[in-house]
């Protein structure tokens, strides 16, 4: 569909991690680039993340994507250009994703469907580690003892196995907006904070200009990186209906009351995935000297939120209201596989904000099927600082119509693999076979 020339102008509504990289990516193209962001860079999940970043997951083109994405980030401070200060501090720790699968032993025989759930979950995490393999990533199915070898706080008891893959970890999150924004800015994009999107002047299935708080901006081609306020922001210019829905997420921090292991294997620790499946799912990794821990619950999605409910924390979910909250039935899973890491400290912090989450629980990265020149690049249900480097190559694959029969191939030295559009298209139906299974 779209073969511009370099000369063009390019609108990106959103100034998080996804926004940055897509304005450096496009600006490095040659495209004329503004930004508009309606509060500050940062303003909204991407600087309330866990910042996990991982190739572990059940869709191939996520596992492909994902590993040109660790790629990019182990590479950020050369492809941004980054001054020498701040070069020293990396963006990305690769100290691995380790995902505890639970035997259905372990759980009572009056909880059949429980056990064979479980038998369930951990043959699917061997078909996906064989896909895994198959797509070029270093992981590993390991035994229970493998487990307590190499990480002795863990327990064997529980353990089924587990999955690990060296390669994956956390990231820098204000590393990357604000990076990111400072080389769009050093290409030339004009990054315009305070200014919120609020219509669009359409003419013949185009998106003409953006009425926006700040004035009217004409443009040739608008990318929407509003993930958590896709779903408003779309409509108000002219753009399909989107399936991502905002849903509420917390981190916890506990602070050890004196150290449970020597510094340096504390601040190697993985990123845990402590059991998956119902009722499980809660991850812990280092943050300096405290561990953060979080987990997903069962939500109603808050359509309206404003920028307050991002770090509104309800009653139930705050660390200091007793042991009765959230943060501790976190713990409680934690104990199960590792009692020395859920009784080293007290909770002593809770944040929160919003994943945008699609039915599938991939991004929706594609044409609108309504503005011809409009761009989504959203809902990453969770995962969209990892994503935001593939995101990009996507993007601009799409604007520059490099899109070979909706194929997208990687750059070296990624250059065997390709990435199908159709999965992350707007449009798509969303099928129950082709979800995430893999989501935190
Ligand atoms: C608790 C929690 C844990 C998470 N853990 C992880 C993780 O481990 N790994 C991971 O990769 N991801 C994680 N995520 C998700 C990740 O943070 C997001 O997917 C990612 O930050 C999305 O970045 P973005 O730039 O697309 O969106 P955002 O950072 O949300 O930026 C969107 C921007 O759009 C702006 N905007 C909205 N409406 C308008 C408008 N009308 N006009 C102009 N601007 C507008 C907003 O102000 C905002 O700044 C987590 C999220 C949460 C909340």
């Amino acid at each position: 569909m779209a073969h511009s020339s370099s000369a063009e102008h390019v609108v990106v509504i959103g100034g998080g991690a996804t926004g940055a990289l897509i304005a450096v990516g496009l600006a490095e193209r040659g495209f004329r680039v503004t930004v508009v962001e309606k509060a500050q860079v940062g303003n909204g999940s991407s600087s309330r993340s866990a910042a996990g970043i991982r190739a572990q997951f059940s869709t191939e083109e996520t596992v492909v994507g994902m590993q040109y994405s660790e790629w990019w980030y182990s590479h950020f401070h050369d492809l941004l250009h980054s001054p020498p200060d701040v070069h020293e501090q990396p963006v990305m720790r690769q100290n691995g994703y380790l995902f505890l699968y639970e035997d259905p032993d372990a759980v009572p025989a009056w909880q059949p469907r429980r056990r064979q759930e479980l038998a369930r979950i951990w043959q699917l995490a061997q078909v996906a580690a064989d896909m895994q393999r198959r797509v070029g990533l270093p992981v590993e199915v390991l035994t229970p003892q493998v487990v307590q070898e190499r990480w002795p706080h863990l327990l064997p008891d529980r353990l089924l196995g587990a999955t690990w893959c060296p390669t994956d970890g956390f990231l820098l999150p204000h590393m990357i907006y604000t990076e990111g924004f400072r080389r769009a800015q050093e290409l030339g994009v004009k990054v315009q904070q305070q200014t919120e999107v609020q219509g669009a002047m359409l003419h013949a299935g185009r998106i003409r200009a953006l009425i926006t708080s700040q004035g009217t901006i004409e443009a040739d081609w608008f990318v929407n990186a509003t993930n958590a306020w896709a779903e408003r922001v779309s409509p108000r210019i002219g753009g399909m209906t989107l399936s991502v829905s905002p849903l509420k997420r917390y981190l916890y921090f506990l602070k050890p009351s004196q150290p449970v292991m020597d510094e340096a294997t504390w601040h190697r620790l993985p990123m845990t995935i402590y059991g998956v499946g119902s009722q499980r799912g809660a991850h812990s990794r280092p943050e300096h000297d405290l561990l953060l821990l979080a987990w997903a619950h069962e939500t109603e999605p808050e359509t309206n939120f404003d920028d307050t409910d991002q770090d509104r924390i309800d009653p139930p979910f705050r660390h200091d209201n007793g042991i009765d909250n959230y943060g501790y039935a976190i713990l409680a899973q934690v104990e199960e596989f590792s009692p020395l890491l859920a009784n080293a400290g007290g909770l002593v912090a809770t944040t929160c904000g919003f994943y945008g989450t699609t039915p599938d629980a991939n991004p929706l990265i594609g044409f609108d099927t309504q503005q011809q020149n409009l761009i989504h690049v959203v809902g990453f249900s969770g995962h969209g600082l990892m994503h935001a480097p593939i995101s990009t190559l996507l993007v601009l694959a799409l604007l520059t119509g490099e899109a070979d029969r909706g194929h997208v191939r990687l750059p070296p030295p990624f250059d065997h693999a390709t990435i199908d559009l159709s999965t992350f298209a707007p449009g798509r139906v969303f099928d129950r076979s082709r979800k995430e299974t893999l989501v935190l």
